[in-house]
C-alpha cells in the first residue's frame, strides 16, 4: 500500500513536468501493438480464403487491406515516435530544471546540511547506478503499458474464440489443456517473482561497483600536478582496473544469474505456448475453427500470456523503485524553515546601520560542536573591523551569521535594534557586498562577473575593475567587459589566474556598493605587491561603508578602528592594533608575535 501511494505520488508529480509525455507513450504504444494483431487477423483471413477458395477479387481486397493497413499503422507510429522522442526531452529538460530550481530555492543552512547533501547525491548516484528512480518508473511504466495493450487486444478476439469453440461443444482434452496452460503461466509468474528477488541480490553488487566507477569519474582530476609530481599515476590507474575488473565480473555474474534463473520460466513459458498450439489444434481438428485461425488464435494466446508478463514485470519493478522514489520525492518536499521576516530595511543615505551580536552561539547542522559561543559585540556605521584568530576559530562563521545564512542556535543579532530576523531577507542582503574565502565566478563575461546582472553600466564596472588593480589585465580581455570568462561555455572563453579571479570579486563586491562590505581574506591569492597596492586603497575604496576584514595576516589588519580577535569560537579580546598588543598575555600578542617575524621589523614587534 505505502509502495502504491509513494509511487502514485511520484508519477503524479513527474506528469505534471509535461503532461503530453505519457498520453504519448500510450498511444505510440498502442499503434505498435495494433500493427501484429492486425497483421495476425488479414494473415489468417487470407489463409481462410485462399484454403475455401474464395473468390480472386476478394482475397487481393483482403491483401489490399493488409497494405494499406500496414501503412497507415507505420506511419503513425513513427509519427508518435517522434513525438515520445521530443516530449522525452523536454520532459528531462523540465525535470533538470526543476532540480536546479528546488536546490536553489533552499535557504543556504539547508543546503549545506550534511543529511540533505547526502540526499541530493543519493538521488543523483540512483539515477547513475541503473537509472533507478522516476527514470526507471518511466522505463517500466512503457513496459506495463506494453504488455497491457497486449492482454487488452487479445481479449478482444477472445470472444470470437471461444463462441467458435462452443459450437464443438466440451472437450476434456481441450479443458486439460487450458488448465495446463493457465497452470504453466500462473508457475512462470510466481517463478519469476521468486528468482527477480535473487537477480536483484546480484544487481546490486554490480550497482555498488558502477557507483564507484561513477566517483572515479567525477572524483579524480587526471590532469592533476600532484597526481604527476607524487608519481601516483600508477595508483590511479591500478584503482581503475580494478573497478573495470570488477565491473567486468559481475557484470558477467549478473548475465549468466539473470540467464540461468531464466531457463525455468523459458520452459514454462515454452509449455504454455505449446498447450495453446494444441488447443488451438485440437478445435481444428474438431471443425469449430477454420484453418487460418491456427495462425490468428495461437498468436493472440501467445501475445496475451506474453503480455501478462511484460505487465505484471513492468508493475513490480514499478513498486520495487520505490525507495529510489522516496529519496526523490523527499528532496522535492523540502522546505525552508528560516523565518522570512517582512520588515523593510530603511534605505539610509547617511548608511547608519548598526549591528549588534548579543549572547550568539551556534552549532552547525548535524554538528555537536559550538562553532561560536558567547558572542557579543556591536559597531556602527563607517567603523573599520578586523576580525583576526587561528584557523578554524569561528571567524567566516561570524560573518555567516551576519548575513544571515545561518540563524543562531542561541542569542540575536539586531540591526537598528530589531533582530534581523525580522527584515525582509532580500532587503537585509542588499546591505552587503561580502567577498568570500571560497568565492565563485561565473562562466559568464565579465560584465556579468562584476555587475551580478545580466546588463550592466560598463563604465561603472571598469572603474571598480581598475580600482582593485584589474585595470591592465582588463585591457587585454578581448571583448572588454563582453570577454566571457573560462571556457566551459564558450571556446572564446578566458581563463584567470587565481589572483585575477580574486580581483574580480573584489571588484564584484564595489560594483554592488551596499553599506557594509565584508572580506574574508581578501588578498590571499594576490601577490605581495598587488596586497601592498589594495591595502593602500582601502580607505579610499571602503569610503564611508562600514568595513569587515578577516585575515589570519594580522599586519593587514592594524589599520582598523578595531580589532576583533576570536579564539576557538569566542571573541577572547577587542581593542586597537597598539591597545591589544599591550596585553603580553593576550591571544594577539602571541599571534603578533608568531607571524612578526615574517611580515614585520623588530620595532613593530615591540608595538612602538
Ligand atoms: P575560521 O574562519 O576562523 O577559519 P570557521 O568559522 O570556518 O573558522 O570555522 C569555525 C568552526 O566551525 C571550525 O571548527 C570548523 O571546523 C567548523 N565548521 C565550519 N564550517 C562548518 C560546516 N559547514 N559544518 C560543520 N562545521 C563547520
Amino acid at each position: 500500500m505505502r509502495k502504491m501511494s509513494v509511487t502514485g505520488r511520484a508519477f503524479r508529480v513527474y506528469n505534471a513536468l509535461n503532461r503530453k509525455y505519457f498520453p504519448a507513450v500510450v498511444l505510440r504504444t498502442f499503434f505498435d501493438k495494433l500493427s501484429p494483431f492486425f497483421n495476425l487477423w488479414i494473415s489468417a483471413e487470407i489463409v481462410t480464403g485462399l484454403y475455401e477458395g474464395w473468390e480472386r477479387d476478394r482475397v487481393f481486397l483482403l491483401v489490399a487491406i493488409a497494405l494499406a493497413g500496414n501503412l497507415v499503422i507505420r506511419v503513425m507510429a513513427a509519427l508518435l515516435t517522434r513525438a515520445v522522442n521530443t516530449q522525452q526531452r523536454i520532459l528531462d529538460d523540465n525535470q533538470a530544471a526543476a532540480f536546479v530550481a528546488q536546490t536553489l530555492s533552499l535557504d543556504y543552512a539547508k543546503l549545506e546540511d550534511p543529511e540533505i547533501r547526502t540526499l541530493r547525491r543519493k538521488i543523483m548516484e540512483n539515477a547513475c547506478i541503473n537509472s533507478y528512480g522516476v527514470v526507471y518508473m518511466r522505463n517500466n511504466f512503457r513496459n506495463a503499458v506494453d504488455g497491457l495493450f497486449d492482454v487488452l487486444l487479445s481479449l478482444l478476439f477472445f470472444g470470437e474464440m471461444l463462441s467458435l469453440a462452443s459450437n464443438a461443444g466440451i472437450s476434456l482434452l481441450g479443458i486439460i489443456l487450458i488448465a495446463g496452460m493457465l497452470l504453466c503461466m500462473a508457475g512462470s509468474f510466481i517463478y519469476t517473482q521468486h528468482s527477480g528477488k535473487k537477480l536483484a541480490l546480484s544487481m546490486e553488487k554490480l550497482g555498488d561497483v558502477l557507483l564507484k566507477e561513477n566517483r572515479f569519474s567525477n572524483g579524480f582530476d587526471l590532469s592533476g600536478q600532484d597526481v604527476r609530481m607524487y608519481r601516483q599515476m600508477e595508483k590511479v590507474s591500478a584503482l581503475q582496473n580494478k573497478l573495470a575488473k570488477d565491473h567486468r565480473r559481475l557484470f558477467k555474474e549478473v548475465n549468466t544469474t539473470r540467464y540461468l534463473l531464466g531457463l525455468p520460466a523459458r520452459f514454462l513459458q515454452w509449455l504454455t505456448t505449446l498447450c495453446s498450439y494444441l488447443v488451438v489444434c485440437l478445435y481444428c481438428v474438431l471443425g469449430a475453427f477454420p484453418v487460418g485461425s491456427v495462425i490468428k488464435y495461437t498468436g493472440y494466446l501467445n501475445r496475451f500470456f506474453g503480455g501478462i508478463g511484460n505487465l505484471m514485470h513492468g508493475m513490480e519493478s514499478i513498486l520495487e523503485n520505490e525507495p529510489y522514489l522516496k529519496v526523490y520525492l523527499e528532496y522535492f518536499d523540502l522546505e525552508n524553515d528560516m523565518y522570512q521576516g517582512s520588515l523593510a530595511v530603511e534605505k539610509r543615505s547617511d548608511k547608519k546601520y548598526e549591528i549588534e551580536f548579543s549572547n550568539v552561539s551556534f552549532k552547525y547542522p548535524g554538528s555537536e560542536a559550538y562553532a561560536l559561543k558567547d558572542v557579543n559585540l556591536s559597531f556602527n556605521v563607517g567603523e573599520r573591523l578586523a576580525v583576526v584568530g587561528m584557523n578554524g576559530s569561528g571567524k567566516t562563521t561570524f560573518i555567516k551569521l551576519m548575513c544571515r545564512l545561518y540563524d543562531p542556535s542561541e542569542g540575536e543579532i539586531r540591526m537598528n535594534d530589531f533582530n534581523i530576523r525580522k527584515y525582509d531577507y532580500r532587503e537585509y542582503l542588499d546591505l552587503f557586498s561580502v567577498v568570500f574565502q571560497d568565492y565563485k565566478l561565473l562562466s559568464l563575461p565579465l560584465g556579468n562577473n562584476v555587475s551580478s546582472a545580466a546588463v550592466w553600466d560598463a563604465e561603472k564596472a571598469e572603474s571598480c575593475l581598475r580600482e582593485v588593480g584589474f585595470g591592465e589585465r582588463f585591457a587585454e580581455m578581448p571583448k572588454g567587459l563582453d570577454t566571457p570568462l573560462y571556457k566551459n561555455f564558450d571556446d572564446e572563453g578566458v581563463n584567470v589566474s587565481g589572483g585575477e579571479a580574486q580581483k574580480i570579486a573584489l571588484a564584484r563586491a564595489l560594483y554592488k556598493d551596499a553599506p557594509f562590505i565584508i572580506l574574508d581574506e581578501p588578498t590571499a591569492a594576490l601577490d605581495p605587491i598587488a596586497e601592498a597596492e589594495i591595502y593602500a586603497k582601502f580607505d579610499e575604496i571602503v569610503g564611508d561603508k562600514t568595513a569587515i576584514y578577516i585575515s589570519h595576516r594580522l599586519s593587514s589588519c592594524r589599520f582598523c578602528d578595531k580589532i576583533v580577535v576570536f579564539d576557538e569560537g569566542r571573541i577572547v579580546q577587542v581593542g586597537s592594533h597598539e591597545e591589544l598588543l599591550c596585553d603580553t598575555d593576550g591571544k594577539y600578542y602571541e599571534l603578533w608575535n608568531a607571524q612578526a617575524q615574517y611580515y614585520t621589523d623588530k620595532k613593530e614587534v615591540s608595538g612602538a
